[in-house]
C-alpha cells in the first residue's frame, strides 16, 4: 500500500523550491531504505536525512485536522493507522541510520527549508583531503 501520502501536493513544491534555493539538492519521491515500500517527500543521500512534508488532514495535524461528522467510524481508524505508519516509518529510518523530519503542510515553506538545510548541512560527510 503506498499509503495515503499524494506526490507533488502545493506544499511539498513550495518547500522544494524553497529548498533548491538555498542551494540544497535531493531525491524526490525516492524510498531512503531500498527494500522497505516507504517513500520520502525529499531525499538527501549523503546527509541520510528524509524529509516528510505531512498533510495536514491524513496525518492527523491537532490544528487543522479534524475527523469528518460523515462515516466518523471510516475515518477514525483509517487516520490512526496513517499515524502508526508514520511512526513505524521513523522508527525503520532511525534504526537504519536515516534521520526522519516530519513538516506539517501547513508550515511556512521557507522556514521548513531553512531547518532542512541546517539539519542537512550538519550531518554532511566533511570532505576528505587528498
Ligand atoms: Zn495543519
Amino acid at each position: 500500500m503506498q499509503g495515503n501520502r499524494s506526490r507533488n501536493t502545493k506544499p511539498e513544491l513550495e518547500v522544494r523550491r524553497a529548498a533548491h534555493a538555498l542551494g540544497l539538492r535531493y531525491g524526490v519521491g525516492q524510498r531512503p531504505i531500498p527494500e522497505r515500500r516507504r517513500t520520502a517527500d525529499l531525499v538527501f543521500r549523503r546527509a541520510r536525512v528524509a524529509v516528510f512534508i505531512d498533510g495536514c488532514f491524513w496525518h492527523g495535524c491537532t490544528v487543522h485536522a479534524s475527523l469528518p461528522r460523515q462515516h466518523a467510524e471510516y475515518w477514525a481508524p483509517k487516520l490512526a493507522r496513517n499515524r502508526e505508519r508514520d511512526t513505524e516509518t521513523d522508527d525503520l529510518l532511525r534504526a537504519a541510520g536515516w534521520l526522519p523530519l516530519r513538516f506539517w503542510a501547513h508550515e511556512e515553506p521557507t522556514l521548513v527549508a531553512a531547518t532542512i538545510a541546517v539539519v542537512v548541512r550538519s550531518r554532511q560527510p566533511v570532505a576528505r583531503a587528498r
